[in-house]
């Protein structure tokens, strides 16, 4: 037997169908048939389809010959995860829990594209295993983040920017906080996504590594409530205040 994922009805093998990664019973199929449009088939001869969603605009990639849907949208099927609503309640988010696990997979796409923002590249696409219904995001089997060259148009599989990291920073999506590491394309990117940078401190990147580890087993996850004390200056002491300077305006 196996469960579709969507609205946990279990069902013979033979009777669901992958998708995304996960299973689906043939009516989840049904309702999501037409959501994804497919926006660049193979760009660059590269073996990925890039596809946007109709109902949210959230683009995902996916092997060729997979089948995808939206990262982010559940739908009128879906039922709540348990291991999401309590991250929800963890982030202490009010909306209903649809409300609260779109809010959070939407974060975590946005979180995992931030990574890939470098200069003359413009981010496409991302693919996060488990989303949109399940917590379980550690798992790293993805069809990979791609990207566009803004001078050549070549389409490519995109690595984590480097640069120094030498930025420890707090930035707010909605009503959550997310603290990290990185350098000012890092910074910039959550801010183009939609972040608002609550305090960013400069340091030696040895400084900085130490000190966002310490944030890390202080509050074990990047993403905390609103009202959770993320304190950068308490493990960051001679941290310089460069806030200003990644505030947009
Ligand atoms: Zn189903
Ligand atoms: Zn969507």
């Amino acid at each position: 037997m196996k469960q579709c994922i969507n609205c946990m009805t279990r069902l013979p093998r033979k009777e669901v169908t992958e998708v995304a990664w996960c299973a689906l019973c043939a009516p989840c199929l049904r309702v999501v048939s037409d959501q994804m449009k497919l926006v660049h088939d193979r760009p660059g001869g590269a073996a990925v389809q890039i596809y946007r969603c109709g109902w949210c605009g959230v683009a995902r990639s996916c092997g060729v010959g997979w089948r995808t849907r939206c990262q982010v949208c559940l739908d009128d099927r879906s039922v709540p995860d348990p291991a999401v609503q309590k991250i929800a309640r963890r982030l202490e988010l009010d909306g209903t829990w649809r409300e609260n696990s779109e809010f959070i997979a939407a974060t975590t796409v946005k979180i995992r594209l931030a990574k890939y923002f470098q200069p003359g590249w413009t981010v496409l696409a991302t693919d996060v295993h488990g989303l949109p219904w399940t917590g379980f995001r550690w798992l790293t089997k993805s069809h990979g983040t791609w990207g566009r060259n803004a001078e050549t148009g070549e389409v490519a599989l995109l690595r984590h920017s480097r640069g120094e990291e030498n930025l420890l920073y707090l930035v707010r999506y909605g009503k959550v906080l997310k603290f990290g590491r990185g350098n000012s394309h890092r910074v910039a990117a959550h801010v183009e996504l939609g972040a608002v940078p609550v305090l960013v401190l400069t340091a030696s990147s040895q400084e900085v590594v130490v000190a966002r580890d310490r944030l890390k087993r202080l509050h074990r996850t990047e993403m905390v409530s609103m009202r959770t004390p993320v304190d950068l200056f308490a493990v960051l002491p001679d941290g310089q205040d460069v806030t200003d300077r990644c505030t947009p305006g």
